[in-house]
C-alpha cells in the first residue's frame, strides 16, 4: 500500500467507509494467518523503573507509587496458570528495571522453559546488548520493544534518555533481530502531538523493520505524568485521535502492510472500549490477545495508564475469560507457541548459505 493511500485511510472519517477498511484487515488476517488465535500470558513481573517516560504511570518520577518486584516463584505460578489456560507463550514484562539482573531473567526464563515448555517473550525495556545476548542464550524466544512512534521529535519530547545515552529504539530493535529474537514494535496511537504523517511513517517502519510482532494500542492519558494534564488534550486537525477506533485504524493498517506478522487486540484498546476491545481488534486484523495473569494484588500497581487495573477477567476470578471471548467471536485458540510467520518467511526467502550462516540450517538437509 502506498503512503498516499496509508495516509487516505488514517484521515478517513467516514465510518462506511471504514468498514470496508476492517472487511478487507479481517479477509487479510484470515487468509495469511488463519482463524487461530494466539493466547499470551503477560507477566508484569516488576513495576520499577528507572526511565521518566511522560505518559507512563510507572515512571521513575512517579513517588506516589508503591514499588514491587514478583519473586522466581510467583513468576513460575504465574507461567503455569498460563499454560494450563491454554497460553503458548508467557510474556514477561517490567518497568526498566535494573533490579532485574541479566542473571536473575535467565535463571526465570530457564525455569519457565523447563517446567512448562512455554515460549518465553520479554518486554522489559532498553537493556544492555550483552544482556539481551544473555537472554537469547538463555532461550528467549522474542522481544518486545515499541518504538512508541518514529517522529524522533516527538519521541524525543516525551523519552528523556538516561544522561550520556541516547535512546534508538530503531537500531536496538535491529540487534535484536540480528541476536536472533523474533521481533516486536509497536506505537501508540494519539499521543500528543502525533500526526497521521507520523502514523503513515509509523506502518512504514512496520513493513521495512519487517516485524514480527506490532503492538498498537491508543495513548491513555494518566494524570500523574506530563502527558497526563487534560490541558494538552489532543486538538487541532492533524493530530491523531486517541480514540478506539483510530487505533484499529493503525491495526487493520497494520495487517495490511505486514500480513504475517502476529498482531495483538492490546489492553489498552480493551481498556478504553469498554471492554470490548479485544473484540474489535480481532475483526479488524488482530490475531493474538494477552490474557493479564499478573498476580492481582501486584496488578493494581503495574499502572502504565488508569483503568487498567479495573479490567477483570475469568484470570482474576470474573467475567469471561481470553478463552471464551475468543470462541465468542467464532474464532479458535491457536495451539502451539504461536511462531512468527513473517520469520518463517524471511527465513524461506533467505538462500541456503545464508541460512547455513546463521547457523539455523544444516546445508545438506535444506
Ligand atoms: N518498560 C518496557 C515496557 C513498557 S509498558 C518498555 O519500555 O518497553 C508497554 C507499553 O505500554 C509501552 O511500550 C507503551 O506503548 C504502553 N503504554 C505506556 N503508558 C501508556 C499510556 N499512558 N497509554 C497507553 N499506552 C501506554
Amino acid at each position: 500500500m502506498k503512503r498516499d493511500e496509508l495516509l487516505g485511510w488514517l484521515r478517513e472519517a467516514d465510518p462506511a467507509r471504514l468498514e470496508e477498511l476492517f472487511r478487507r484487515a479481517d479477509a487479510v488476517r484470515r487468509e495469511r494467518v488463519g482463524d487461530g488465535v494466539h493466547l499470551r500470558g503477560l507477566v508484569e513481573v516488576s513495576n520499577h523503573c528507572r526511565r521518566g517516560c511522560a505518559y507512563c504511570g510507572v515512571r521513575a518520577a512517579n513517588r506516589d507509587l508503591a514499588r514491587y518486584r514478583m519473586d522466581a516463584d510467583e513468576v513460575l505460578v504465574a507461567a503455569r496458570r498460563a499454560r494450563d489456560l491454554g497460553c503458548g507463550t508467557a510474556v514477561l514484562q517490567a518497568g526498566e528495571d535494573p533490579g532485574l539482573s541479566a542473571a536473575w531473567v535467565a535463571g526465570v526464563m530457564r525455569r519457565i522453559k523447563a517446567e512448562t515448555g512455554l515460549a518465553v517473550t520479554l518486554s522489559l525495556g532498553e537493556r544492555e546488548d550483552r544482556e539481551l545476548r544473555l537472554w537469547r542464550e538463555a532461550g528467549a524466544d522474542r522481544y518486545l520493544l515499541r518504538f512508541e512512534t518514529s517522529n524522533r521529535r516527538l519521541y524525543d519530547r516525551i523519552h528523556p534518555p538516561i544522561p550520556g545515552r541516547r535512546s534508538d529504539r530503531l537500531s536496538l530493535l535491529r540487534r535484536l533481530r540480528a541476536m536472533g529474537y523474533e521481533t516486536g514494535s509497536g506505537v501508540m496511537v494519539g499521543i500528543p502531538g502525533q500526526t497521521f504523517e507520523d502514523l503513515a511513517d509509523d506502518l512504514e517502519w512496520f513493513r521495512h523493520l519487517d516485524l514480527d510482532m506490532i503492538g498498537i494500542g491508543p495513548f491513555v492519558p494518566h494524570p500523574a505524568t506530563p502527558l497526563g494534564c487534560p490541558a494538552l488534550a489532543a486538538s487541532g486537525p492533524e493530530q491523531v485521535p486517541a480514540t478506539a477506533t483510530a487505533a484499529c485504524v493503525v491495526v487493520a493498517l497494520a495487517r495490511l502492510v505486514c500480513p504475517l506478522a502476529n498482531i495483538p487486540a492490546t489492553t489498552a484498546l480493551d481498556a478504553i472500549a469498554g471492554r470490548r476491545g479485544w473484540e474489535l481488534g480481532l475483526v479488524r486484523g488482530a490475531n493474538v490477545v494477552m490474557p493479564n495473569l499478573t498476580p492481582l494484588s501486584y496488578r493494581a500497581l503495574y499502572e502504565i495508564y488508569p483503568g487498567k487495573e479495573a479490567l477483570r477477567d475469568t484470570e482474576a476470578g470474573g467475567g469471561p475469560g481470553a478463552r471464551e471471548r475468543v470462541l465468542a467471536l467464532g474464532r479458535t485458540v491457536a495451539a502451539g507457541p504461536g511462531a512468527s510467520g513473517a520469520r518463517a518467511a524471511r527465513r524461506a526467502a533467505a538462500g541456503p548459505d545464508e541460512r547455513a550462516a546463521r547457523g539455523d540450517a544444516c546445508l545438506h538437509c535444506h
